[in-house]
């Protein structure tokens, strides 16, 4: 009960932080969430772990009140930069600074994995590099369809430290965005102009060795440790999205006029309205049992199904919505212009086909029988899932 008046709570400080932004402004919205302590509350005191379910009550509001743009701005800081610059916070002092500024809403960090000229899903193969000095970093490449990119601070960077194709050849660098050599332009349009959606270029850029976060060798480590709460967070947003356009086109339908009466009223607009529930209704479970799963040892692959899974209903929802909302989808914002943004959920952070090569990878584990491993382990294993196997990255997994 404790619990749930807390995140009421949380809800209310959220809502009323919020009523003052500028909504469609991806940096205010980010300053105001800072300065009132509410990204900091994000996280649990003790061991740094995002709240799940304050995180799931943050994108459910930015969703309903600021820009596609701003929401996947703010998602992708507290989601994924902020519990990587964590990891080296304790032994790094640039990264420790930059965290407690990012926290406090004083700073945009972009992150940038996707290198310029290479498959998203080819990690192992990114060209962007970093000559490492007893005292100085120099980095060289590109990083492509970056969120934050325009009009970030900072940018925290995955680079290559040695040839090989190996796990352990990738360190983050910390890259200041007025550095000589930066350079940041916009893509992706409108739909993504005010989550600074761009491309990022370093030409020789000049660091000192500080900027350099994290043990060389760890990057990929870090990240997949962290990338399942991105996962999740992605399909937290999708979820609050969906619902709220499945709830404005009942609404409009309802007051739609046909020739016999609203369009609610027909059958087959009904069935269609109720495919995209039965999806909605997919995601719904998914996400939740995903919450098990990282609250207990790992996803074992569920993340993974989870991304696919997501990708693929939210394309229906939102193209069953825009085809029932007829030409009014096609207005400023509309269903058909939101299913097009939305293609982030089947791309960012994992494209779809690498995200089932993956889910192949893990069929034992998903395939087990969760009623026998619980039986197994005496009962002491989390609801309706079977047991969890280490996860290990599999094809892009950012
Ligand atoms: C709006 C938006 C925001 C983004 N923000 C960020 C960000 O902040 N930081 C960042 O680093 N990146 C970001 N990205 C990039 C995103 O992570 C990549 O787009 C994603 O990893 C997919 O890479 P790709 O687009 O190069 O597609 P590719 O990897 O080239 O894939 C192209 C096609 O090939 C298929 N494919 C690729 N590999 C395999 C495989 N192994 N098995 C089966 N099929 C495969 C894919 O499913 C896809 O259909 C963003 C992208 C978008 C659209």
């Amino acid at each position: 009960l404790s619990d749930l008046s807390a995140l009421a709570g949380f809800d209310a400080r959220v809502d009323s932080a919020l009523s003052g932004a500028d909504e469609g402004d991806a940096r205010r919205v980010w300053e105001t969430l800072g300065a009132c302590g509410i990204v900091d509350s994000l996280y649990h005191a003790d061991a740094h772990r995002l709240d799940h379910r304050r995180l799931d009550v943050l994108l459910t509001a930015l969703d309903a009140r600021a820009s596609f743009g701003v929401v996947l701005s703010v998602c992708v800081q507290v989601a994924t930069v902020i519990p990587i610059l964590r990891e080296s916070a304790a032994e790094h002092a640039i990264a420790r600074d930059m965290l407690a500024r990012l926290i406090r809403g004083e700073i945009v960090v972009a992150f940038a994995v996707t290198d310029h000229g290479l498959s998203g899903s080819a990690l192992l193969g990114l060209r962007t590099a970093v000559s490492l000095g007893p005292r100085w970093a120099i980095v060289a490449g590109g990083k492509d369809w970056i969120t934050n990119a325009v009009g970030c601070d900072h940018a925290l960077v995955l680079c290559r430290f040695r040839p090989a194709r190996h796990f352990s050849s990738f360190c983050w660098v910390l890259v200041p965005a007025d550095c000589p050599g930066v350079t940041a332009v916009p893509a992706g349009g409108q739909p993504f102009a005010s989550a600074g959606l761009g491309h990022l270029r370093f030409e020789d850029v000049s660091l000192s060795a500080g900027h350099v976060v994290g043990r060389p060798g760890r990057a990929l480590l870090d990240f997949a440790k962290h990338v399942t709460t991105e996962r999740l967070a992605g399909a937290m947003w999708s979820r609050a999205l969906c619902r709220r356009v499945l709830r404005d086109t009942r609404a409009w339908l309802m007051r739609r006029q046909g020739l016999t009466g609203p369009l609610w009223d027909n059958a087959a607009v009904r069935e269609r309205y109720a495919r995209c529930l039965v999806e909605l209704t997919r995601i719904d479970a998914i996400v939740e049992a995903l919450v098990g799963r990282v609250a207990a040892r790992g996803s074992g692959g569920l993340d993974l199904a989870v991304k696919a899974s997501v990708g693929e209903s939210v394309d229906l929802i939102l193209g069953g919505c825009a085809a029932l909302r007829g030409a009014d989808s096609l207005r400023e914002g509309g269903e058909a212009w939101l299913r097009a943004a939305a293609s982030v959920f089947a791309l960012g952070g994992g494209a779809t086909g690498a995200m089932l090569a993956g889910v192949a990878d893990h069929a034992e584990v998903l395939l087990a029988d969760p009623a026998r491993a619980r039986r197994a382990a005496g009962g002491d294993v989390d609801e309706g899932l079977g047991p969890v196997a280490e996860d290990v990255p599999s094809g892009r997994v950012g």
